[in-house]
């Protein structure tokens, strides 16, 4: 039995407070990912400081024609709003392709960028863990490294960040607000999460004193051309083995802008914008697709179980451009799968 204290921030300056007040305390939000990790004793925090009841649940409007959303928005309510499902459709695609219905109803927008890595030795205690316990060892290495990263992983860490709502926020270009006791700052999305390098026990760069607020997305949504492709071993219910975010606008079948951010494969979402750059006045097809399949790829190192994810991303790549270019999108059918 873990004995922790328990107190419910009134409003978000009281979750800092409290928060500098006990550096090792932890917010809780939806629990959807914290709690099991309580449970398994990989987090013992002293304190819970429970957030979810702060004002921070609008999707609303920027004045720069982008869309800011808060912290505790649950991410059904984010995959329906209308403004994300017309404006951002890419990012209601992924948010569905995620967890069943009844947790994306309690899981929270800043729960999801901050939930933890699904390696298994992470949720087993008994095994060496590097980033539960710098300086244990690594188990995936020599272990079960099947859904293990093959792009920026270091020999200290070789997990991957497991969210799809991050994928297709660092496609958008995304960027997240923070609050902590010495004032606001903001972080794009695509340097949020850290590669591991030799302090994977530092999944992000919010310091340890900083709440979320919100995230913002720009303007522009892809709306037309756009998809995203979840690969995995079931259909519901399972994290990716695999996950591609593509998102182009098209003059006629030349390309004028595009993006593309993979998931599943790395410590973080992982976007190249020099990759990404030279597919701009290209023509939109498969051997143009291809070529940038190679280019993202081109430094991927497979393990003993998961040489396999090469392979099917530089497909999947393939795969997703081409239903961006068409116009025919991934189907949503998850949104039926509970
Ligand atoms: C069975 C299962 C399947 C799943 N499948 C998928 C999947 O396929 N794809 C996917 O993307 N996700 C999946 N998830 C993960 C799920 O999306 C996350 O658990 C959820 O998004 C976390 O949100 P939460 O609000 O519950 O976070 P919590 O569990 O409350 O918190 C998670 C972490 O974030 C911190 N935190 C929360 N909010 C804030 C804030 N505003 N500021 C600072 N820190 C904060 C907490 O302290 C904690 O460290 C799955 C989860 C489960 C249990
Ligand atoms: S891959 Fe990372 S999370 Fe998994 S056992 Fe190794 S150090 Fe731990």
């Amino acid at each position: 039995m873990m004995n922790f204290a328990y107190s419910r921030a009134s409003d978000v300056a009281d979750a800092v407070r409290l928060k500098a007040a006990e550096p090792a305390a932890k917010f809780i939000a939806g629990g959807t990912n914290l709690v099991d990790l309580m449970k398994d004793g990989v987090e013992q925090p002293p304190r819970l400081i429970d957030i979810s009841r702060l004002p921070l649940r609008s999707v609303e409007q920027t004045p720069q024609g982008g869309v800011r959303i808060g912290a505790l928005v649950p991410n059904s309510d984010l995959a329906y709003h209308p403004l994300i499902e017309s404006r951002y459709p890419i990012l209601a695609s992924a948010i569905l392709a995620g967890a069943s219905q009844q947790l994306r109803n309690m899981a929270s927008t800043g729960g999801n960028v901050l939930q933890r890595t699904r390696c298994l030795y992470f949720y087993d205690t008994a095994t060496p863990c590097n980033k539960r316990e710098p300086g244990s060892g690594c188990s995936a290495l020599d272990g079960l490294n099947r859904s293990h990263a093959i792009l920026g992983a270091s020999d200290a860490c070789i997990a991957t960040h497991p969210s799809d709502m991050c994928v297709a926020l660092a496609a958008l270009d995304a960027k997240v607000h923070v609050l902590g006791p010495s004032g606001d700052r903001t972080i794009a999305m695509t340097d949020f999460h850290r590669l591991p390098g030799t302090t994977p026990e530092r999944d992000t760069n919010i310091a340890p004193d900083e709440i979320i607020v919100a995230i913002e997305i720009p303007a522009t949504g892809f709306s037309g051309h756009y998809s995203y492709l979840k690969i995995r071993d079931r259909m519901s219910y399972a994290f990716a083995l695999v996950s591609i975010a593509a998102a182009l606008e098209l003059d006629g079948d030349s390309i004028r802008e595009v993006r593309l951010a993979l998931g599943g494969v790395a410590h973080k979402p992982w976007r190249d914008a020099s990759a990404e750059a030279t597919l701009r006045g290209q023509r939109a097809n498969e051997a143009t697709f291809a070529k940038i399949a190679d280019l993202y790829l081109k430094d991927a190192r497979g393990y003993a179980h998961n040489s396999f994810k090469i392979d099917l991303a530089r497909r999947g790549i393939v795969r997703t451009l081409t239903q961006a270019a068409q116009a025919t999108p991934q189907s949503q059918s998850n949104k039926q799968i509970i």
